[in-house]
């Protein structure tokens, strides 16, 4: 797909209203961020919830409310998390996916994240994707590592995971792979043959260096307070939406167009219910 795909990760589980104020909390903040995201370009939501206070959750009826709202004001592709926050239970992590969003982030191996470890055993990957498959959902494939790519390659060998595949590369985390051109390059080499990917930076340098790469090497980008919080060097961004822009401008500079949510969904292979389709809406260039 020589469009970019941009996927905004409005809130994530760990950014804090001390890093970045504007910050989105309730169903209703992240709905309204949402929107601005995809008017700006977005054709995926990457959603985490949060109680009003900050604290991440993985409440079922809390992703329904935020997905009712976020519907309500745009068709943008809704990606809802899986990992949730460091040391959650698998019953917590899986709430949203009964809720059959068209999409939803499965992480590929276990991994130092800062303090904390994310576990996923194997066990646990090929339970969540059979979870997903049962909802229709589709994953996308998180990789912290090039080894969480070799774990992809053996589920996909087991009959686990359906082409099309979309990864998400994970570049930066205190833990995993690091955020050089390098990493990112053998990232890509080692993804099986035609898959999609999108680059997860983390943090402002990380994000500066490895989104024009990824745009040069035909990849895809996913922006978004979870992140990075910053526009450029030293200034933090108001909204989710100037980073989307940001990218998106860099996109066509560099000869890309971004491409809309009804290309995506034809890429993927993604169905949505009747129920959840809505006409799409011109978005602004
Ligand atoms: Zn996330």
């Amino acid at each position: 797909m020589d469009d970019v795909i941009i996927t905004v990760a409005v809130t994530g589980a760990e950014t804090t209203r001390e890093q970045v104020p504007t910050l989105p909390f309730t169903p209703q903040e992240i709905a309204d961020e949402t929107a601005r995201s995809f008017e700006a370009g977005a054709s995926i939501v990457h959603l985490h919830v949060r109680e009003d206070d900050g604290t991440p959750t993985q409440d079922r009826d809390r992703f329904a409310k935020t997905i009712e709202l976020i519907r309500a004001k745009c068709p943008i592709l809704i990606e809802t998390t899986t990992g949730g926050a460091a040391g959650m239970p698998d019953e917590d992590r899986l709430q949203p996916i009964s809720l059959r969003p068209p999409m939803a982030s499965l992480d590929c191996g276990s991994v130092n994240f800062g303090d904390e470890v994310l576990i996923n055993t194997f066990g646990q990957m090929q339970f969540y994707a059979r979870q997903m498959a049962k909802h229709d959902v589709k994953p996308t494939l998180e990789c912290f590592d090039i080894g969480h790519i070799h774990n992809a390659h053996l589920l996909i060998e087991r009959g686990i995971l359906d082409p099309p595949h979309h990864f998400g590369l994970v570049l930066g985390v205190a833990g995993g792979i690091p955020a050089t051109p390098r990493c990112l390059q053998a990232m890509v080499e080692n993804l099986p043959d035609n898959s999609l990917w999108t680059v997860i930076a983390v943090g402002g340098k990380a994000s500066a260096l490895l989104h024009p790469l990824a745009l040069a090497l035909g990849g895809h980008v996913r922006v978004g307070f979870e992140d990075s919080i910053y526009v450029r060097k030293g200034v933090v961004a108001e909204s989710n939406a100037d980073l989307v822009r940001h990218v998106a401008s860099l996109a066509r500079k560099m000869g890309r167009e971004v491409a809309d949510v009804a290309a995506v969904q034809k890429t993927l292979g993604i169905f949505v219910a009747p129920s959840a389709r809505r006409e799409p809406e011109t978005k602004p260039t």
